[in-house]
């Protein structure tokens, strides 16, 4: 029987150690899994869902793929799309915000709004996706909350709308004020936050004599966001405009149900999706998916490829037989998974909102489309400004067969932007990265995955602006700047540095010189 709860699909976007991993246990927890799909990434034994397919990601103790955790509460099915935690930007990151419905941002009480959360927040801002705010690690000393309510505003432009105010401050958490009941939730303490803490809510003339002055204080404060428009207003967090902010102990598990009672009250249901000619797919209409992520090399003996895809409408059934849009092919979905890391689960139905993997996919690539019924193709999924560029050799020059099915390959991933001009000819490719991490991926598995090892030489371009078939000719010889066209067939110039791009654009008002959307470091 399919399940057809109502769905949330979210991420949550965080700088490291903020306490994503934590979190996610921790929401795990308090719900019942349904599929865990090496979304918790580890740093130590406890969490065993590593999604440890590259030795690289082993050695780091980071995750470089992304997965997705499902599981159930109260009455809906919550998908958990795991974003990358790398400080290092790749792609892969900001694909992954393609594919929810809205996110969640985990802020540690100590440092403020750090860099990577700001990246991943601007994503989010551009694509229109709203933001609930959790402040984690109020068990620990840190900043004031009005002092986080102001650097929110500051520097993310939102309106911070606090549903919970912290009693006590940072390193003294007695507890949160409901701001929506008014209601005291105190929190109590657990050996190891290893089970669920226990909150007990009171009525305010219930509050104990011991927390009455706390109370207090975080009474006066509440009054006071009430008459500072602070108050969560359903349709301006839907338009971006505010974000909802909790206070929270990630590790002690408090605050973490609130938080899941939270993405079923106000985060947003999967919505109807616009295609490229702008018909509107309905979530109940037929079936309908996008690829936003593919991945490889999962398991060295047979190189299986795994596309995953968000279904967009309609019900999913494994056997379904789809087609790809970009060819207008049949695809055989007998190989659809549930679980994206090491142990494979097959999902028999899916919703709109959830995420499945589909097994040697061939064919599929980041930003398809496949449907039944009415033809649909979704628009494809935003490729950032690369800001790190390198030219690719074969390491061996015996191995170029294997080299140039490999940077194909990683190509089609999205591993890294591949770029040719006529000029460079085929045999030195030009890779071009939002973060450089991208390129330690590229090297690892191009020697170990495509047994070609590879060579790069960095190349001293900063700045990539699109432009056209009549830039890139006008563009020909030009000092500074190089035109190269992406495999997609969108032609980027290049420039050494941002006054060079601006110069060039001055100098030459009647080009096409477009900034794309802006990612990395
Ligand atoms: P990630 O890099 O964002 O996944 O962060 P982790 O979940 O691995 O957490 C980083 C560190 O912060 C770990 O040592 C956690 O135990 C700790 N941590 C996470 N949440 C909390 C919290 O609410 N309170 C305290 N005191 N420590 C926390």
């Amino acid at each position: 029987m399919p399940d057809t709860r109502p769905r949330r699909t979210f991420a949550v976007i965080s700088h490291p150690d903020a306490g994503k991993s934590t979190l996610t246990e921790a929401l795990a927890l308090h719900a019942r899994v349904i599929t865990e799909a090496g979304a918790v990434h580890g740093k130590g034994d406890r969490r065993a869902t590593v999604s440890d397919w590259m030795a690289m990601e082993k050695a780091r103790g980071i995750s470089i793929t992304s997965a997705a955790l499902q599981f159930v509460y109260r009455d809906h099915v919550i998908n958990l799309v795991d974003t990358p935690g790398h400080s290092d930007f790749s792609e892969d990151t900001y694909r992954v915000l393609s594919a929810v419905d809205s996110a969640v941002m985990l802020v540690d009480a100590g440092k403020g709004l750090e860099p990577q959360t700001l990246k991943l927040f601007k994503v989010c801002a551009l694509r229109g996706i709203p933001v609930m705010t959790v402040i984690n690690k109020w068990d620990r000393p840190g900043l004031s909350a009005l002092e986080l309510m102001d650097l929110i505003q500051e520097k993310i432009k939102l309106r911070p709308t606090p549903l919970t105010w912290p009693v006590g401050e940072a390193g003294d958490f007695r507890g949160v004020l409901d701001r929506r009941t008014g209601e005291f939730v105190k929190y109590t303490r657990t050996a190891g936050g290893a089970t669920r803490a226990p909150e007990r809510r009171m009525a305010a003339d219930e509050v104990d004599e011991i927390d009455a002055a706390l109370w207090a204080d975080a009474v006066e404060e509440h009054e006071l966001l009430g008459l500072d428009e602070a108050d969560h207003d359903q349709d301006r967090f839907l338009a971006g405009e505010t974000t909802p902010v909790m206070f929270a102990s990630a590790l002690q598990n408090f605050g973490v149900a609130q938080l899941l009672d939270l993405l079923l009250d106000i985060a947003p249901d999967p919505s109807p999706t616009e295609g490229v000619d702008g018909s509107v797919r309905k979530v109940e209409d037929d079936f309908s998916a996008f690829v936003f992520k593919v991945q490889s090399g999962m398991n060295n003996a047979h190189r299986d490829r795994l596309a995953y895809a968000r279904v967009v409408s309609g019900a999913f059934e494994r056997g379904m037989v789809v087609t790809h849009a970009s060819t207008g092919r049949p695809f055989a979905t007998k190989f659809a998974q549930s679980v994206f890391g090491r142990d494979t689960q097959s999902v028999e139905t899916a919703e709109p909102g959830d995420i499945i993997g589909f097994v040697n996919a061939q064919s599929l690539r980041v930003g398809d489309t496949v449907y039944v019924g009415d033809p649909i193709e979704y628009p494809p999924v935003p490729s950032f400004a690369p800001e790190h560029f390198v030219t690719a050799s074969a390491g061996d020059i015996g191995r170029y067969k294997q080299f140039r099915r490999g940077i194909e390959q990683l190509d089609q991933e999205g591993v890294v932007q591949v770029l040719r001009s006529d000029l460079r000819g085929d045999q030195n490719p030009v890779l071009a990265a939002v973060g450089p991490m991208q390129f330690e991926v590229v090297e690892d598995r191009m020697t170990n995955e495509f047994n070609s090892p590879i060579r790069f030489s960095r190349l001293d371009y900063q700045v990539a602006r699109r432009t056209d078939a009549a830039g890139a000719a006008a563009l020909a010889g030009v000092r500074g700047v190089e035109v190269l066209q992406r495999s997609d067939g969108t032609y980027l110039a290049l420039f050494v540095d941002q006054w060079r791009a601006m110069v060039t654009a001055r100098d030459n008002p009647d080009l096409m010189l477009e900034a794309l959307p802006a990612g990395g470091s």
